[in-house]
């Protein structure tokens, strides 16, 4: 995302080109074409989706699914393996969408147009603040983990990050979200921050290269307590905790 923001911002495009068929399904050529000398007048992150606001109003709109990279060069390197859809600017360089599992999708949305994307606020965007984490949770009685991966809540955070979140913010997967005092969401909102903080740039592809401290650590002693992390299966995805540092109950 900082790739793009550092590479599109200000730029004049002068070509975009849909390398899959997935993506060519879903822009028509002529509206292709009218891309041709726009001018990038900014980027905007919203969880997965990345919005390049053109100067005349037009959107143009990528959404990374489960995986998904900006590779900047020159317009003229040869293309990297996975690349999807490229970007060329009028000063010769180039941005590649790539994207190994090919589930991102590209539209282009007319100036002026709508644009919900039913996304909560960015986990990543610093005016997002306890106050406001602690609002939308007071409301949810299902358990934290789940909630913290509800897009609607809040965009961004994926499951390897919600759970390393909570370990850091010392609070059980399972505790209901509504159950948390205000110390406990300010350290989840803090744990949040310096999660992504660690794993800028990587939190969109759930990057396993950055040392985790509590993911995908079953049985392994906590980095905190040496007791043994647990893996339990909350709606579907895997979550991972130690038992002694993170009570599931209030007050425990
Ligand atoms: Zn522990």
């Amino acid at each position: 995302m900082t790739v793009l923001r550092r590479r599109a911002k200000g730029r004049t495009i002068e070509q975009v080109r849909l390398l899959h068929p997935a993506l060519r399904r879903r822009i028509r050529p002529a509206t292709l074409r009218a891309l041709r000398g726009a001018q990038v007048a900014r980027v905007e992150r919203r969880g997965k989706h990345q919005l390049l606001h053109l100067a005349d109003g037009r959107v143009l709109h990528v959404h990374f699914r489960m995986n998904g990279d900006w590779v900047y060069g020159k317009r003229d390197a040869p293309l990297p393996r996975f690349a999807r859809a490229t970007i060329a600017f009028d000063d010769g360089t180039r941005l590649v969408l790539v994207d190994s599992r090919a589930l991102g999708t590209m539209e282009v949305h007319a100036a002026g147009a709508e644009l919900d994307l039913g996304l909560g606020p960015d986990a990543a965007d610093r005016g997002w603040t306890a106050a406001a984490l602690g609002a939308a949770l007071a409301i949810r009685r299902g358990p934290i983990k789940p909630a913290l991966l509800d897009q609607k809540l809040v965009a961004g955070l994926g499951n390897i990050y919600a759970a390393e979140s909570l370990w850091r913010a010392r609070i059980g997967p399972t505790r209901r979200a509504d159950s948390l005092g205000d110390t406990e969401v300010r350290a989840l909102r803090s744990a949040i921050a310096a999660v992504l903080r660690r794993a800028t740039g990587s939190r969109y592809t759930d990057d396993d290269t950055i040392a985790l401290d509590v993911y995908d650590r079953a049985g392994l002693p906590c980095r905190r307590c040496r007791t043994a992390i647990e893996r339990i299966v909350q709606a579907g995805r895997s979550t991972y905790f130690c038992p002694k540092c993170q009570p599931n109950s209030v007050g425990a």
